[in-house]
């Protein structure tokens, strides 16, 4: 038989997982993990596609260790678990990079540049971190196919999102609106609503009041006062576009007389109106004149604020159901051009449409102010509150705090604006997302009713098109002569309709079918026989991710791999896709299949700085989270690993690099002792586990209650997996590790195993240990890949050339019911308290545990009396006592009169009484052991193995020597001493070789000398 390696007490971790790595790379170990679950049931996985033009971060990492840890778990739990890797290529973040490159600045300066450039530049920059990616991947232990690897940029991913988009097409989904969209204007370009909702900050901005004068009768003007409408707004530069004030029909309104502000010294008067339950705005005193409806007020017209042309009837009072009057003063300034209520409202109204910005939200000719002809509209707030003010029409100016949108990918301001977009017609699918969202299990779960549950109830259309460049081309013709619209829904139907073929190369594997080459294929027109020329648009990179299930297969074109992969059984990303990738998958989904694109999906919280600051590019403080895997005193392992146990994985981790090692220290560490334990004993007595069968029921109490806490443990691991409860499946896991396995059972078995003949017990000893390393090695796989793997390959591998070849082909442990002993787990429970109860008794009278003492004494019920007593030695040996005694509740009175007992109560029925008193006996053997472990101490200064035999010399005074005396044997025994001798001040000679050391026990002074004792000497 082949035997166990024998292993460093500190090993290289680094190394480790790096052998692993090749390991796995030379058995094909993650294929055959896939293939050897053929015909088995399929744990179905979607990849959310990262991006590589950009390093991962650490929350990046952070998902691939999550998605890691449940597929590894699923595909040991007998689940064949396919892992497609994919590649996010298109969209504004792209081409924002590919700009800064360019030192560009617009969509101008790009089609200056070439369009056909400036793709290829986008193209080629898509995959300039792969390499990163990859590695990184690759190093954390994430499995998953990376050699094929779905990309959105590829042409069979843009057929099916073709196919798709013309799915939605023919259900009269997808249109083109003239709508108030939300605007990016340095992207130059629309952002759906789950993008808005990605980019809100809060943010001062004005807040001014502004007098709109009505306009009277010619012959009134003169004698009567002005009468204003006063409206509020925190956007200034909008006014340009102003149209129309609403008021609200059933509200009432006032008309109040104030002191005309800016000239007070001529004491004229003026007139506002504004709602009766906002006269809060108004400042200093004012008088009500008169009451009055809000539709009394309709029709009313005011004088145009600046000279804008505008298209269409305008300038007048109306009325409409949106104004509240929870701010502001009732009245709201309408622009259509720049709000989506205001564009709607005088559409419904047939008024006129004035839009002086241009696309890139800057000021026209229109504006009648040289000064701000091109100014950014936003930048212009200032110089425009200024302007009223000396026209004498702001009542008053101050700042608002509130949320405003934010371009969530270059941080502008967005603007909403009138732009004619294409659409999905999300809203009209409200009813069906709702339901399919009830057959989705989230996770946390008030995800599913709250954040995400929300947004869905309050969908809105999703804005499609992207007046951009690097995209999914919009897949929709438009006839020049007659205006029909057509959309193609794959490559073929494209060849057979078009006119011509423009592309760089007529065969399929060199088509590309992004701009600008299908900007130039035109198709006949089948109604008149016209031109059909492509809208420019690409659509928005978030449908590109979201038809992913089905695109990734290139459905329906090749179809057997998409059935068997749909819906998936999980995903997971960070919180932040909950209106990204986990919304426009079930978008998509819902409206090409009507039915949910993923069963479970759990939603990981951010990573933050040890502040607590979200870690960004911009802010400067991401960690190079890579250096971590190859820091001594981390690694893949430990980084896993404290992702894992940190916190829920729903939680926000605030990233402490020393808390890493931390982690580490506390379970690897104490599962790789253990290990070490176990290699080095097993290595002496050439233990071998296949050569002995013991049945568990045959063990002692000690190794029967480890297989059961064993088997308790892993049924809790199991619940909380199932649950995605990570952190406490890894607690529970070191619990086991550090409290049960290390502390308790280990420390109090290694007699057992110091023991140099064989005997049965020493078997049990043995046995069990391997056995529970060998299920903690699978029980901890899906977490630290690593160090389970290099233990699995030692303590299984080694020995048996039949086990499976790697502890990631092993089935996941199932708990053996019939090995939990939870009477044996309770009482074991109720011993270490007791332990605990009897420290805390010595340690209140300042008795060290190394000094002996008489008895202990349990009081409790006769039912636990009988559970427990089975346990005596144990806690004999951890008080140290020469004996325990158990006794009914009922006597407890007895014990507590008596001086020489110290009580202590454990429990309402539990009470441990220690004798404190010490007689010469005791003093002696408390001495002794206090000589104990300085040779023990001086064993380890000079790195003695384990089982070195020793020779020690000794000089004290008398009760030094007689104690030493008395108990040779078990100084002997305890510190594997050949011999022990008096002398060593006296004899130079004898000292030779002696490694020496001068010790202060309680008063006394010893010398101890120690010196490795070689057989053949
Ligand atoms: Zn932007
Ligand atoms: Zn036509």
């Amino acid at each position: 038989m082949a035997y166990f390696k024998s292993e460093a007490q500190r090993p290289n971790f680094i190394q480790q997982e790096e052998e692993i790595l090749e390991l796995w790379d030379r058995n094909k170990t993650f294929e055959h993990s896939v293939d050897r679950r053929e015909g088995c049931e399929k744990f179905i996985f979607v990849e959310g596609p990262p991006t590589a033009n950009g390093l991962p971060h650490p929350g990046h990492i952070l998902t691939r260790v999550v998605k890691d840890l449940v597929l590894r778990y699923k595909t040991m739990c007998g689940f064949r678990v396919e892992r497609k890797a994919g590649w996010d290529t298109h969209g504004l973040p792209v081409e924002i990079e590919v700009e800064k490159e360019l030192g560009v600045n617009s969509k101008r300066e790009i089609e200056e540049y070439g369009v056909e450039k400036f793709n290829r530049k986008c193209k080629d920059s898509v995959f300039r971190y792969e390499k990163e990616w990859v590695n990184a991947t690759k190093r954390v232990g994430f499995w998953i196919d990376m050699d094929s690897p779905y990309v959105t940029s590829d042409n069979e991913y843009i057929e099916s999102v073709w196919w798709s988009l013309k799915e939605i097409w023919n259900k009269g989904l997808l249109y083109r609106g003239h709508k108030v969209v939300p605007y990016c204007p340095r992207c130059e370009t629309t952002l759906s609503s789950h993008e808005v909702a990605q980019g809100y900050k809060d943010v001062e901005d004005p807040s001014i009041y502004v007098k709109f004068k009505l306009r009277q009768a010619k012959e009134q003007e003169q004698e009567q006062e002005p009468v204003f409408m006063l409206a509020w707004t925190t956007t200034p530069w909008t006014l340009f576009g102003n149209i129309a004030l609403a008021v609200h029909p059933e509200h009432t309104y006032v008309k109040v007389e104030v002191k005309w502000k800016e000239k007070a010294d001529e004491k004229k008067k003026e007139i506002l109106i504004l709602a009766e339950s906002r006269l809060d705005a108004l400042e200093g005193e004012y008088e009500i004149t008169e009451r009055l409806r809000g539709k009394d007020l309709e029709g009313k017209e005011y004088e145009q604020l600046f000279d804008v042309p505008v298209e269409g009837k305008s300038h007048r009072v109306i009325t409409a159901d949106f104004v509240t009057l929870d701010e502001g003063t009732g009245v709201v300034h309408i622009a259509p051009a720049f709000g989506e209520d205001d564009y709607e409202v005088c559409k419904e109204k047939r008024l006129g449409f004035s839009q002086p910005v241009d696309s890139k939200g800057r000021f026209t000719s229109e504006v009648p102010f040289p000064d701000l002809e091109g100014a950014f509209v936003k930048d212009a707030d200032k110089r425009i509150i200024e302007m009223l003010g000396q026209r004498g029409i702001l009542y008053k100016e101050s700042t608002h705090l509130h949320s405003y949108p934010f371009c969530w990918r270059c941080g502008s301001p967005l603007l909403y604006y009138a732009r004619e977009s294409w659409f999905i017609g999300m809203k009209s699918l409200r009813d069906n997302l709702l339901a399919n969202n009830e057959k989705i299990n989230w996770y946390p779960s008030h995800l599913k009713y709250g954040r995400f549950g929300n947004f869905l109830e309050n969908i809105e259309d999703w804005a499609l098109s992207r007046e951009r460049f690097w995209g999914t081309p919009l897949n929709i013709w438009i006839c020049e002569k007659c205006g029909v619209e057509c959309c193609v829904g794959s490559i073929e139907e494209l060849k057979e309709r078009a006119k011509n073929f423009p592309f760089p190369q007529e065969s399929d594997a060199n088509l590309d079918l992004h701009r600008p080459y299908i900007d130039d294929v035109l198709l006949k027109c089948e109604e008149c026989g016209g031109v059909m020329r492509r809208v420019k648009d690409v659509i928005d990179c978030w449908y590109d991710s979201g038809s992913a299930p089905f695109a990734q297969w290139h459905y329906p074109f090749e179809t057997e791999k998409f059935k068997q992969n749909f819906p998936a059984s999980f995903i997971t990303e960070a919180i932040d896709q909950t209106r990204g990738w986990f919304y426009s998958l079930l978008g998509v989904s819902t409206a090409i299949f009507d039915v949910p694109p993923y069963l479970n999906v759990l939603s990981l919280g951010h990573i933050l700085d040890e502040k607590g600051v979200k870690m960004s590019k911009s802010k400067g403080n991401v960690v190079d989270i890579t250096s971590i895997f190859n820091k001594e005193g981390a690694g893949a392992d430990a980084l896993r690993w404290y992702f894992f146990t940190v916190g829920p994985p729903w939680e926000d981790i605030r990233f402490s690099e020393p808390a890493i090692a931390e982690r580490q220290k506390k379970s690897l560490n104490t599962l790789w002792n253990s290990y070490f334990f176990f290699i080095t004993y097993a290595s002496i007595d050439k233990f071998n586990p296949n050569a002995k069968k013991i049945p568990v029921d045959k063990r002692s109490a000690m190794d029967r209650w480890i297989m059961s806490r064993l088997n308790s443990t892993i049924k809790g691991v199991i619940e909380a997996l199932e649950r995605f409860e990570i952190h406490l499946a890894g607690r529970r896991i070191e619990d086991f590790v550090v409290d049960d396995l290390s502390n308790w059972y280990i420390r109090r078995s290694r007699r057992r195993f110091w023991v140099t003949e064989e005997n049965f017990d020493k078997d049990c000893a043995y046995l069990t240990l391997y056995e529970v390393l060998v299920a903690l090695c699978k029980l901890l796989a899906p977490f630290v890949p690593f160090i389970t793997e290099h233990i699995y390959q030692n303590i299984v591998r080694t020995i048996s050339e039949d086990a499976l070849e790697s502890v990631h082909l092993c089935d996941y442990p199932s708990p053996d019911e019939s090995l939990v002993e939870a009477k044996l787990e309770d009482s074991m429970d109720l011993v270490a308290r007791l332990v605990e109860a009897g420290r805390r008794a010595r340690a209140d009278e300042g008795i060290k545990i190394r000094q002996p003492l008489k008895a202990v004494v349990v009081v409790c019920e006769a039912e636990k009396m009988e559970e427990v007593s089975g346990l005596a030695a144990i806690l004999q040996d951890e008080l140290n006592v020469h004996e325990v005694q158990f006794a009914d509740v009922n006597r407890k009175s007895e014990f507590s009169d008596m001086e020489n007992y110290k009580q202590v109560d454990v429990n309402d029925e539990t009470t441990l009484f220690l004798d404190v008193s010490l007689d010469k006996g005791l003093r002696e053997e408390g001495l002794v052991r206090d000589l104990v472990r300085r040779v023990q101490g001086m064993r380890k200064d000079i790195d003695l193995e384990y089982t070195a035999k020793i020779r020690i010399l000794y000089e004290g005074d008398e009760e030094v020597k007689e104690a030493i005396n008395r108990f040779l044997d078990y100084i002997c025994e305890e510190t594997l001493a050949a011999s022990v001798e008096e002398g060593m001040q006296i004899s130079e000679s004898k000292r030779e070789g002696f490694y020496e050391k001068k010790w202060k026990i309680g008063k006394k002074e010893v010398y101890l000398g120690i010196k490795h004792e070689i057989w053949n000497e």
